[in-house]
């Protein structure tokens, strides 16, 4: 089978392969084509995307919508929350939260890789509780009816664990400053986002392309840490300079906000969620009625954006891979500390997608 692209006139027709890959993940195909042109002339300005001032008006505006946009699509506008386009990836806000708001002790649950490197970056400032681990199961579910210490500073969350396909569906409710990393699931289901303070996300999981990250924050648990943050990652440094305190990653920005005006016109975190659900439907229903796969993670902790999974008999892999790669499919295999398959099914992979691969699972049933 051959992929590649075909341009006829101005329009850019992609053929493209079904990607399930975790990250830097599927995007909307109108977002590819509307950043394709922005290369080559921005805005009819006859400058690239890639060389305009990111102190142009331009790009100015593009910044504003990215960030309106965030707080629009969570429900949070008008509440005293900041959302801003960082540099460093999720990994920094992993420091970045703790420089900001660690000043005694903070609560973090394990599940996962993710979780485990915040704790680590957490340790330098301040003790770190612990609350509940999922690591005695290698992080196959979410823990559950864990005590909350008192004078916690924050609880930190995952909300979804990309490698291990585990999502937390019920958060707990708290005292303390609520902070989640929602990288894998940002803007993928709807929630009461006004019970988090601080939501951070790498964009290139379900949001854009790698290059930014968003942080949306409430202003207000700021400024109660004693020590001096150096500027580039103090929080209020990037809130008074609207997030231009240094050049922002101008194209992952646009992109990103290419992503959320998409998503906007799809109906938002409610709609998408709903086809988020079928997605998953479909395919968790393929791995637990076909005998030749077996799920990894708990059966309702299961993550509707990536879904872990192996082969119950490992000598099928060689045939199954070769069938799904001769489909079209990449981005398939498994997280090394898991093995097997993983599908990730962000916001932009269609319902065709899985359907493709659920396809292929019954045919290789039917061929065993
Ligand atoms: C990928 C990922 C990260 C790390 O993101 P970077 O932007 O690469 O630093 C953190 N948390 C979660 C949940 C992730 O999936």
């Amino acid at each position: 089978m051959q992929f590649g692209h075909l341009c006829i006139g101005e329009k850019i027709l992609l053929m493209k392969k079904h990607n399930f890959s975790a990250g830097p993940c599927i995007l909307p195909q109108e977002v590819f084509q509307e950043a394709s042109k922005a290369i080559l002339d921005f805005n009819d300005t006859g400058l690239s995307i890639l060389e305009i001032s990111h102190r142009s008006k331009d790009f100015v505006d593009v910044m504003d919508e990215a960030r309106n946009l965030a707080l629009e699509l969570l429900g949070l506008e008008g509440q005293g929350y900041k959302a801003l386009f960082l540099q460093g990836g999720a990994s920094t806000q992993f420091l970045m939260t703790a420089y900001n708001l660690l000043q005694t002790k903070a609560g973090y649950i394990n599940t996962g890789t993710w979780s485990d490197k915040a704790i680590k970056e957490a340790k330098l400032f301040g003790e770190v509780i612990e609350v509940a681990s999922s690591k005695d199961a290698n992080y196959n579910y979410i823990p559950k009816g864990f005590e909350l210490p008192d004078g916690l500073d924050y609880l930190h969350l995952t909300s979804n664990n990309t490698i291990f396909g585990t999502q937390i569906k019920h958060f707990p409710v708290v005292d303390c400053p609520l902070i989640c990393d929602m990288s894998s699931d940002i803007f993928s289901r709807k929630l009461d986002f006004s019970k988090f303070d601080m939501i951070y996300a790498g964009a290139q999981k379900n949001m854009g392309p790698a290059g930014t990250t968003l942080v949306v924050i409430r202003e207000d648990i700021l400024g109660k840490v004693t020590r001096a943050i150096p500027s580039m990652l103090d929080y209020s440094e990037h809130i008074g300079k609207g997030s231009m305190f240094n050049t922002p990653a101008v194209y992952a920005v646009y992109v990103t906000m290419l992503t959320l005006r998409w998503l906007k016109a799809k109906g938002g975190v409610t709609a998408i969620e709903e086809i988020n659900d079928r997605k998953a439907r479909l395919l968790y229903s393929e791995i637990d009625l076909n005998p030749l796969f077996k799920g990894f993670a708990a059966k309702e902790d299961r993550s509707n954006m990536n879904a872990t999974f192996s082969l119950a008999d490992g000598d099928l892999k060689e045939t199954f891979d070769a069938m799904w790669k001769e489909a079209g499919i990449n981005g398939l295999n498994g997280h090394r500390s898991v093995g097997g398959y993983r599908a990730s099914m962000y916001n932009a992979m269609d319902i065709e997608g899985v359907g493709t691969l659920v396809d292929l699972m019954s045919e290789l049933e039917r061929k065993a």
